[in-house]
């Protein structure tokens, strides 16, 4: 890949104020892109949890830091088209379930006498299947849609893809057996959405053309859905590069509800787009 041709993207949702994981996340993105592309996408497909205010803060925040990137931004909340569309495909490809089952319906479905805790996985509880058996044309307007993680799998061959980042081998190969077992029936379309976080991603990356997908390593097992998804798709894959996490005092993960680490207070306390950087080792 030329220098000049790679793309990357910083995608934050507007749920909560930017903080230093975040600074840390869009720098790592803009300087992986060297000097190709750094393109911003703003993930606001959960409309009950964004807010248009943390929306114009992110935008604030991240020329305060001194990125820049192209307009118009992408918002996924404009896309829903799109994300229909790569459903519908999916569904002819026989891999998609119409499920209707509640996160109770799930918990009472594994709290069944087993001698194993039930699996969780990247994704939370590792569906039992309980809906498997349901065609697309039993799906009802409330149902949700699920991946049948094996049939996807057996219809495609061998997958990998390549880990630029410091903290993974450089090749990952994505194993069926803990994809079935671990991962599972994931939700592609959720009731209230249409769409989820791993449709939305896949589509959207390669909508823009992303080359390489930056991102914290709390997501590094999202990308064996993604790898799995562009493939079934017939899309381009991206390399991935995961970073650490930025934690505070404590050692633990910086959440959004951290006010006390966001961007914002920072820049009320004085603090310059330099320091932010020197406070991440950067
Ligand atoms: N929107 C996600 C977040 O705020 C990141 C998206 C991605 O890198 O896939 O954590």
């Amino acid at each position: 890949m030329p220098p000049e041709g790679r793309v990357t993207r910083f995608a934050p949702s507007p749920t909560g104020p930017l903080h230093l994981g975040h600074a840390y996340a869009a720098f790592v993105s803009r300087a992986r892109a060297g000097a190709g592309r750094f393109l911003l996408r703003i993930e606001d497909i959960d409309q009950s949890r964004c807010r248009a205010q943390f929306e114009a803060q992110i935008y604030d925040d991240l020329r305060w830091l001194g990125l820049t990137w192209p307009e118009p931004v992408m918002r996924q909340s404009t896309r829903l088209s799109a994300y229909r569309a790569a459903l519908e495909r999916l569904a002819t490809l026989g891999v998609l379930y119409p499920c209707g089952c509640t996160r109770a319906d799930i918990r009472a479905a594994l709290s069944a006498p087993q001698e194993n805790a039930p699996p969780h996985g990247p994704d939370g509880l590792v569906y039992p299947g309980s809906c498997r058996g349901r065609s697309m044309a039993m799906a009802r307007p409330y149902d949700a849609v699920r991946l049948n993680m094996r049939a996807a799998l057996s219809r495609v061959g061998a997958l990998s893809f390549l880990e630029t980042g410091p903290l993974h081998a450089p090749t990952q190969t994505v194993d069926a057996d803990w994809m079935a077992d671990q991962v599972g029936d994931v939700v592609l379309s959720r009731r209230d959405m249409g769409t989820s976080y791993h449709l939305s991603v896949v589509v959207d990356d390669a909508a823009q053309g992303i080359t390489e997908v930056t991102r914290g390593d709390d997501l590094f097992e999202a990308s064996f859905i993604h790898v799995l998804l562009q493939a079934l798709l017939e899309l381009p894959r991206p390399s991935y590069h995961y970073h650490k996490l930025i934690r505070d005092q404590a050692g633990k993960r910086l959440a959004k509800r951290d006010d006390a680490r966001a961007i914002a207070q920072f820049r009320k306390d004085g603090a310059t787009p330099q320091d932010i950087r020197l406070m991440l080792g950067l």
